[in-house]
């Protein structure tokens, strides 16, 4: 460090403490980064790097930005990835001589960001602390902004660790250097992950969370958590007073999703564009808290499988879905409840302000209605959780007779207690007020003592209370009591004795009143977060039974029935399901409803069909439909008989699954590999055009092989669609497979689909036709029909080779369930956009 200047000097010891983050250094009025930082942050940032002598040859780079408008910078640094470090001056300006001291007050990073504004009101923002040792892995998640703190274990597994990550979507984690690699390399290098190496002691724990045991067989969860807890304090550097309740949790309590199922299935944002919008989340998202928007969240991103915990979200629902009265009641009520949970949380950080508190108050004044309409819905559920909700009535009067109906933004500028509240603030404002007074009728006085009527009081920061007398007034002033302060372009500006006087009064008066005031604000907010547990457990219940509600509410909306579990725990049975995404945004085109049945005897579904024919829409449906009701909401559908699913598996082929490099089929081979491995009787197995990545003649063998293994090994219900129709003939061999297709009613001149899932096997998967609908050239089009006729007419004149070809129906017969349900034909997008003459098929005979 020698050469540098005492300045620089003090910069480099604090960097030192902040390595991997970028300073923030103040000085003055900016926040100043050097060397390293200031080339980052002048490229992140487009800000202009300039240069700064620091006692050496060569300038150090520098670049600035002004502290109050510090926080957008800082919010897109830590967007991109990176750790602020911010530095303060410690010191009073006004009260030392030479170097301020300055010290790091905080460190934003991706995971601890407290600005809402960055992270979204309906979204959790997680950092994860993470352990692994001797193959058990060690997860503690937490959102600061709500105090949330869920703790759980698994066996060290990329697998697992991908579908813990895919319910918290941390931004950040800390952990070991075996729990670290594992993180990136279940997240393909995208999470930010920190290196901790010591472990935390159960006593340590034990101190800061008295309510829970930590024994040695919790090392793992213990390192975890430790580790996150140190972490927080070592970047907040205060203390956390709503991180207070850890809630644990096994893994196996929920439905397990892989990260490839819940994107395909769209359960939280869409393949395509990553929104929300379309999602299943956004469908059934009519809560009216925050609260009640990320709950909801974790409620869909993590189905239940306990049956009596499931049947109680759905009594309620149920309740509230017969009341559409109380529940729009209850709706409009909840729609005034605030944010508890970030409230909560600047209460306890020490960033809430006084609107923030009256937020909160007006919050808690909501509650008594919204439980006595809970109490009133005859729902033994939604009573025992009015029965459980505290009002926290007194926290509410407490804010109600403190804080100011209207207070600032600011907390340091008075304006924030009532009158009345305290004797001494009282005192100083009388003080303050009769100074003013006393100013405003100085006016009067001096007019009529000078006779000058254009002469004036006024005010500036700069010289304080002051007479003001146009030049063209000036000699009407009388010798002596004026002082000269200020001279503008056609006046004077003067001060008196008294004036001066009044002036230290008032100016006293209201220094001392911002103080108290800031004082007996700031003791109340203390006061107040004595209260964190209790409203923090208002603040789960108020959204719990917000996402209950907008259950309800799109139940209601939509339709949707309370689904029933089926006796023997395996069939499921469901009467015209539908998909509930597909058929909220197709408008004015009527979703085609299905049913659905697989049973012990019939547990795969082998469903064959053109493209564009409905299949992989109707195999997503049957997993919503399960997913929805392990969560606890109504299901598109007549009337649902459903088993407690533990798995679901999906493997649809799509074009964007090139992920890491690894071709389609690879990828294909290597989830199916995960399937085998790990689906049970109980699992859904869902897979879409299984084998397309590869050769015709492998991949049918592929998908064969696969089909036989889920029905002789595993031994749960699938559903399996396939373009290789020569599938069919398994039904032969696999006792519980059942052959269905997609109906179609060809014609003439083209080719409806009725998206209806019939018996038996589709003949020809009419690719060629879709091709023409897309639009191909007819040129194209044509030549393919013609070669696909050659190519058939080939095989013809051979033998039959195999079972397979001998027993595909007939070409010119249409299958057996079309037939019969033609009369049912919808519209669909080939027919619609393609006027045709009616065909006259047998199907069309037997209709009419
Ligand atoms: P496939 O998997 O057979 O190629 P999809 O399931 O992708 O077909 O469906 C093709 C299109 O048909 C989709 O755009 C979907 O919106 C529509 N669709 C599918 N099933 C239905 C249905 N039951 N009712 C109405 N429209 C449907």
């Amino acid at each position: 460090m020698a050469g540098y200047t005492p300045m620089m000097q003090q910069y480099l010891a604090v960097k030192e403490e902040a390595k991997d983050a970028l300073l923030f250094f103040r000085l003055g009025d900016f926040y100043e980064m050097f060397f390293e930082d200031a080339l980052t942050a002048s490229r992140e940032l487009e800000i202009t790097l300039t240069g700064r002598d620091g006692g050496q040859e060569e300038r150090i780079p520098m670049c600035g930005v002004p502290f109050h408008s510090a926080e957008g910078y800082i919010s897109k640094l830590v967007d991109k990835g990176y750790k602020v470090a911010i530095c303060e001056q410690v010191d009073d300006p006004g009260s030392v001589k030479g170097m301020m001291r300055r010290e790091i007050v905080r460190i934003v990073t991706p995971g601890t960001v407290m600005e809402t504004k960055t992270i979204g009101e309906s979204a959790n923002n997680f950092i994860v602390g993470a352990a692994e040792q001797n193959g058990n892995f060690g997860w503690a998640a937490c959102d600061l902004t709500t105090g949330e703190l869920y703790v759980t274990s698994f066996d060290a597994s990329t697998e697992k660790a991908r579908n813990e990550l895919n319910v918290y979507r941390p931004a950040e984690a800390v952990g070991d250097e075996a729990a670290n690699r594992r993180l990136r390399e279940a997240s393909q290098g995208a999470l930010l992950c920190t290196l901790r190496e010591e472990n935390g002691s159960a006593s340590e724990l034990a101190a800061k969370f008295p309510g829970e045991a930590w024994d040695a067989q919790d090392a793992v969860r213990l390192h975890a958590l430790a580790r996150l807890l140190a972490y927080l304090g070592e970047t907040q550097k205060r203390s956390l007073g709503h991180v207070r309740a850890v809630r644990f949790y096994d893994p196996q309590q929920f439905m397990a999703l892989d990260a490839f199922t819940r994107r395909n299935l769209e359960l939280t944002e869409t393949v395509r564009d990553r929104s929300r919008k379309g999602s299943l989340l956004w469908l059934l998202d009519k809560t009216r808290t925050a609260m009640g928007a990320r709950l909801l969240k974790r409620w869909i991103d993590q189905p239940l499988l306990d049956r009596t915990a499931i049947d109680r979200r759905l009594d309620a629902v149920e309740a509230l879905n017969g009341r559409w009265m109380e529940r729009e009641e209850l709706r409009n009520e909840l729609k005034q409840v605030y944010d508890l949970e970030r409230l909560v949380g600047r209460i306890a950080y020490g960033t809430a302000n006084a609107r923030d508190l009256n937020a909160l108050r007006g919050s808690l004044l909501r509650i008594p209605a919204i439980r006595a309409l809970c109490a009133g819905l005859g729902s033994a559920p939604l009573a025992e959780m009015a029965g459980a909700m505290d009002d926290c009535a007194d926290v509410a009067s407490a804010i109600g007779t403190a804080i100011a109906d209207e207070p600032p933004v600011s907390v340091r500028e008075g304006g924030l207690i009532r009158p009345g509240f305290n004797a001494r603030l009282d005192e100083l404002r009388v003080a303050s007020t009769d100074g003013k007074a006393w100013i405003a009728e100085l006016e009067r006085q001096e007019r009529e003592a000078t006779g000058i009527k254009s002469l004036k009081v006024g005010f500036n920061k700069v010289f304080g209370y002051y007479l003001e007398v146009t030049k063209a007034n000036l000699t009407a002033l009388p010798e002596g009591r004026y002082e000269r302060k200020q001279t503008l372009a056609n006046a004077e500006r003067f001060v008196t004795p008294e004036l001066k006087e009044k002036e230290a009064l008032i100016l006293e008066a209201e220094e001392n009143m911002t103080g108290l005031e800031y004082e007996l604000f700031a003791e109340l907010r203390d006061r107040v977060a004595g209260h964190i547990p209790r409203l923090q457990q208002l603040a789960e219940q108020v959204a719990s039974l917000d996402v209950l509600q907008s259950f309800a509410e799109v139940s209601a909306e939509r339709r949707y029935v309370r689904p029933g579990w089926s006796e023997d725990g395996y069939g499921l049975s469901v009467a015209d399901g539908r998909h509930p995404v597909v058929e909220a945004v197709a408008e004015g085109v009527p979703f085609m409803a299905n049913d659905a049945s697989l049973t012990r005897d019939a547990a795969i579904l082998l469903i064959t069909g053109p493209n564009m024919a409905g299949k992989s829409t109707y195999m997503r449906q049957v997993a919503m439909i399960s997913i929805m009701a392990q969560i606890g909401c109504f299901v598109p559908a007549k009337r649902a008989e459903l088993p407690l699913v533990d798995r679901i598996f999906t493997r649809i082929g799509a074009a964007d699954d090139l992920v890491g490099g690894q071709s389609t089929f690879m990828v294909e081979m290597k989830d199916i590999q995960v399937m085998t491995e790990q689906a049970t009787e109980r699992s859904l197995v869902i897979i879409d055009e299984l084998g397309r990545g590869t050769s015709t003649d492998e991949g049918m063998a592929i998908a064969q092989a696969v089909i036989e293994y889920v029905h002789d090994v595993v031994g749960c219900k699938a559903l399996v669609s396939t373009h290789f129709h020569e599938l069919a003939h398994l039904e032969h061999s696999l006792v519980r497979l059942r052959n269905g297709c997609m109906a179609v009613k060809e014609s003439a001149d083209g080719v409806t689909f009725l998206r209806k899932l019939t018996e038996g096997a589709a003949d020809s998967s009419y690719g060629i036709y879709c091709a023409q609908l897309a639009g191909l050239p007819s040129s194209i089009v044509n030549r393919a029909y013609s070669l696909l006729e050659s190519a058939a007419a080939a095989e013809n004149a051979e033998p039959p080779r195999s079972a397979v070809r001998e027993e595909s129906p007939a070409p010119e017969e249409p299958a057996p369930g079309i037939v019969q349900l033609a009369m049912f034909e919808v519209a669909s997008s080939a027919q619609a956009d393609k006027p045709r003459k009616p065909a006259a098929t047998q199907a069309d005979k037997i209709a009419d």
